[in-house]
């Protein structure tokens, strides 16, 4: 599903090269949930970053879902986004659009048929738990609600690979617990997760394999 070998990032700051990840390799299974934990500054959202080709490593080479992302052209690109769904700390949703829109809109833009989007939309409200809340707007939503339906969108094209980058990093703790609860639904679906978190404890607690990331180096592999 995922292949990292000997992947190494440096961004450049004018003249200043700051190294975000050092010769991480590693091999993630179809199915598995994998936390990415370590401090602030560890490499965690550069690592999550080079799964989705929102970037490209200085070195080494990414393979996920059977492609090495590296020399990948703008058309494969696309097709291999639309393979993933990802969630941020912030849930990024639409505030002029009803939480259904917002989840509905992704397929919308996909050509599906309309019956099959709102089939669709409901099961992915369904699976996070949200479906009372289809009509209410952005706004009116607990910031625990707002990540269900951020992660709802994320899922509505059912894709392989789910990535999360600090999804509970602005919710208090029993928030946090319903949403690592919810992605834990998730996977038991067979859908690959990644989830970045700075938060140990959180971490801990998850029981799943975790890879603990210090100064851009995979320094632990562990569960
Ligand atoms: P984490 O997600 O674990 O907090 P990051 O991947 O965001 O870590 O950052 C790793 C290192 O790379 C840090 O030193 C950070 O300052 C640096 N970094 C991240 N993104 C950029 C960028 N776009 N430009 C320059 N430096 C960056």
């Amino acid at each position: 599903m995922i292949e990292l070998h000997r992947v190494s990032k440096v961004y450049s700051v004018g003249p200043v090269k700051v190294p975000a990840l050092r010769e991480v390799s590693f091999r993630i299974n179809k199915g598995e949930f994998v936390v990415l934990t370590g401090p602030s500054g560890a490499g965690k959202t550069t690592l999550l970053r080079l799964l989705y080709r929102d970037d490209i490593p200085s070195e080494g080479d990414v393979e996920v879902l059977g492609a090495s992302l590296v020399s990948m052209g703008r058309s494969q690109v696309a097709a291999l986004r639309r393979s993933i769904g990802v969630v941020f700390q912030d849930s990024k949703l639409l505030p002029v659009r009803t939480v259904y829109e917002n989840v509905a809109f992704v397929l919308r833009v996909l050509g599906t048929p309309r019956r099959e989007i709102t089939a669709r939309a409901f099961d992915a409200l369904r699976v996070v738990g949200l479906s009372s809340r289809a009509q209410a707007y952005p706004a009116q939503l607990s910031q625990g609600e707002a990540q269900r339906a951020a992660l709802a969108r994320a899922i509505v094209r059912r894709p392989p690979l789910l990535l999360a980058d600090e999804p509970t990093g602005n919710l208090d703790e029993s928030m946090a617990a319903e949403i690592v609860g919810v992605l834990k639904d998730i996977g038991a679906g067979g859908t690959t997760i990644v989830l970045a978190t700075h938060q140990a404890r959180l971490a801990a607690a998850l029981r799943r394999r975790t890879f603990t990331l210090e100064g851009g180096r995979v320094v632990k592999d562990e569960g």
